[in-house]
């Protein structure tokens, strides 16, 4: 494992490389524009508006890997909790690199606001759904359209009008998206890559949920101690240190110093490889790694490996294994059952969700109804559909 001794001006990249977020900088423009605020520049700004957005809340209702929570562990990950880890790592890694912070703030809180109930299994299904009229979801168009269009909180305008450096990074901190088959989408400079900032998300995403589900895993008793132990090197060479550390430490904590380890050694990677990847390359301006060959913000090869490895244990004794496909199983019947209701009865919808269908046409307003639920909402629609049918 490399030293983990540095200095901090050693990773301090050239401000050019960074997003200002001045006043006259078009990347803080918004589609209306607005006076500029006393005291609170544009990014703070936006920060604020998805901290109040209604969509923000319902994170609190959301899970990520366990759908049905309460008696697997009291303390397990929400979406809520798993944006606020991953704003954190956003924060740490843009402020050493010297990029704009409050921008990677923005991004890492409103990241995954567009996701379904019921986790990836409630946005497959959604997917599947949608995929039956042609169409598909797509978490981070859908969190687009809720910054733009479902928060409805001003008198002047729909949405929440973030600046344009926030809605780019809504929809590129993870995907590249072509002209070709996103016009709508043409404002967001789509043939250029996303700036450093919006780049880290995804990366600052990866490390906080691989940490957070090694340890949820293990809270839940899902993942075995001694599985881990025998199959994730990356852990157990943290694992046998603090052991050696601390010979009388219970085998919590030592689990917990080694998921805190390699969270701290993934970051630490992240923004070593980032500067060194910007500094080989040359770039000196934003201009520049908005158009070099590919993303910057990157862990070095050796670390990509464990991160990977370690994720594909995840997969194939968390994510797929047996003890969640119930929950798994469950959400594919709630969210396709009630979609196919819904859309052959636009009528049982909502008042104002009925108003979208002559809009978007039935399929697309009714996912959006579905995406904007928390678990616990769409299993009280679940529950009111089947004792309707029963009746
Ligand atoms: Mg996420």
């Amino acid at each position: 494992m490399q030293d983990s001794h540095h200095t901090f001006p050693s990773l301090l990249l050239s401000p050019d490389v960074a997003i200002s977020g001045d006043a006259d900088d078009p990347l803080s423009q918004r589609s209306y524009p607005e006076p500029a605020h006393p005291y609170r520049s544009a990014f703070v700004r936006d920060t604020g508006r998805i901290l109040h957005a209604k969509a923000f809340r319902r994170l609190a209702g959301k899970t990520q890997v366990f759908t049905r929570r309460g008696a697997e562990s009291d303390h397990s990950r929400s979406r809520l909790t798993h944006t606020l880890e991953v704003a954190q790592i956003a924060r740490t890694v843009a402020a050493t690199l010297g990029l704009n912070s409050t921008l990677a703030e923005a991004l890492a809180l409103v990241h995954d606001i567009g996701h379904p109930p019921f986790g990836h299994a409630g946005e497959k299904a959604l997917d599947a759904s949608l995929q039956m009229h042609g169409l598909g979801f797509d978490h981070n168009l859908h969190a687009l359209r809720i910054v733009t269009s479902f928060e409805e909180r001003y008198a002047a305008f729909r949405g929440l009008n973030l600046t344009l450096a926030v809605r780019e990074g809504i929809i590129k901190h993870s995907h590249d998206y072509s002209a070709a088959t996103h016009p709508e989408l043409s404002e967001y400079f789509l043939d250029r890559l996303p700036p450093l900032e919006a780049q880290l998300i995804d990366l600052a995403d990866e490390i906080a949920y691989l940490a957070a589900d090694l340890e949820d895993g293990l809270a839940a008793g899902i993942l075995d101690l001694q599985l881990v132990l025998d199959q994730v090197p990356f852990f157990s060479d943290f694992y046998a240190r603090a052991r050696s550390e601390f010979p009388a430490a219970a085998t919590q904590l030592l689990s917990n110093e080694a998921v805190k380890q390699m969270l701290n050694s993934l970051v630490t990677d992240l923004m070593r490889e980032t500067v060194r990847q910007v500094r080989a390359s040359g770039a000196a301006t934003l201009e520049d790694i908005r158009h070099a060959p590919r993303r910057m913000a990157q862990l070095s090869e050796s670390l990509e490996a464990q991160r990977a490895d370690t994720k594909k244990f995840l997969y194939a004794n968390l994510y797929l294994s047996p003890a969640l496909e119930p929950e798994h199983i469950h959400a594919e019947e709630v969210v396709q059952t009630l979609f196919s209701a819904w859309t052959e009865k636009p009528e049982l919808l909502p008042f104002d969700h009925q108003a979208r269908v002559a809009e978007e046409g039935a399929p697309r307003a009714v996912a959006d109804y579905i995406a904007g639920m928390t678990d616990a909402y769409i299993e009280q629609a679940w529950l009111a559909y089947v004792a309707a049918q029963n009746s």
